[in-house]
């Protein structure tokens, strides 16, 4: 029998005590990753995934999530979800009850939630809606972090955003997906990812993700890696599937993570703000990395009492 893990980024301490819980009891990682990133999702507090997750540039909330399996690379996701709290169950939903597809979006994936019998509820609550309008007030004056590639290209991206806003709702008047990954008895890795994506994003844009090789990868020959942060460079990069391949090379977990965002980090884009990676082998090993000193990503063991934070090496 394998030692149980089960990791996650930033805020993802909300979910990880349910999902170990799962993989204690002998459940698989695919149970164990649904499980932990529910909670995460139904956080009322968290604005960055499933309810109360900040909405689009129409003020509209849409969700991406995904899951894979390490064993077969079977891959279900879901990409610009109205109307379904739970987009991780439904990207579950997809790999498992429709084998011929992996990603379905919008309508579509909306009305296969619909189909198979989800409850649909309104994902905008009211404090999500007032942040959204903060965060456009300020959104050209000012934003976090220092005097940056990362932090400029975070302004820009703010300040293009007002624009679309103000173009698309004339009427009206720390950012981060979460990462879980598992690894059960038997020695199956899970990687699943949920968001609400970026804030002011321009109506039905997919981000990394939803995208298999960008935001989510796992291969029980390398491990799973999952990355958080500006979604546009991680697709560009093809990053969760380059840590996999720099772990199936032999490559500690944070050294894998800490290559692929400098590969990732080598590719121009005016609205560069910061990416993270996460990464965990078959044999239990777990590293993360990310642009900014400070990061962190949170770790349950069998033995653990509560989630423990490591911090992730700066790429
Ligand atoms: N990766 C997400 C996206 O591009 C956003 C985030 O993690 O902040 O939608």
């Amino acid at each position: 029998m394998v030692s149980t893990v089960i990791i996650g980024s930033e805020r993802s301490e909300t979910g990880l005590p349910a999902g170990m819980d799962v993989l204690r009891r002998g459940g698989s990682a695919l149970d164990a990753v649904e499980a932990a990133m529910r909670r995460c999702e139904d956080n009322l507090a968290d604005h960055y995934v499933g309810t109360g997750g900040l909405p689009n540039a129409q003020g509209v909330v849409e969700l991406d999530a995904s899951v894979m399996l390490g064993s077969d690379r079977r891959f279900g996701a879901v990409g610009a979800l109205r109307g379904y709290p739970n987009a991780i169950s439904v990207a579950r939903a997809v790999l498992e009850r429709l084998p011929q597809h992996c990603l379905l979006v919008g309508e579509g994936a909306a009305l296969f939630a619909q189909e198979n019998g989800f409850a649909a509820a309104e994902l905008l609550t009211d404090e999500s809606r007032a942040l959204w309008r903060e965060q456009l007030l300020t959104a050209v004056d000012s934003v976090e972090g220092e005097n940056t590639a990362a932090a400029d290209g975070d302004h820009r991206y703010r300040r293009a955003a007002l624009d679309l806003v103000r173009r698309m709702s004339p009427h009206e008047g720390p950012w981060g997906t979460i990462n879980i990954i598992a690894l059960d008895a038997h020695g199956e890795l899970c990687v699943g990812v949920s968001t609400s994506g970026y804030p002011f994003k321009y109506p039905g844009r997919v981000g990394d993700s939803a995208v298999p090789g960008a935001g989510n990868w796992c291969d029980l020959r390398g491990g799973g890696a999952a990355c958080t942060g500006r979604g546009e460079l991680s697709m560009r990069g093809g990053t969760a599937r380059t840590v996999v391949d720099l772990l199936a090379l032999g490559k500690e977990p944070s050294d894998a993570c800490r290559i692929a965002l400098q590969e990732t980090a080598s590719l121009p884009d005016d609205y560069r703000a910061e990416l993270r990676a996460l990464a965990l082998t078959p044999d239990g090993r777990h590293g993360g990395a990310a642009g900014q000193d400070g990061s962190v990503y949170a770790v349950m063991t069998e033995g653990s009492t509560g989630p423990e934070l490591h911090p992730r090496c700066v790429a």
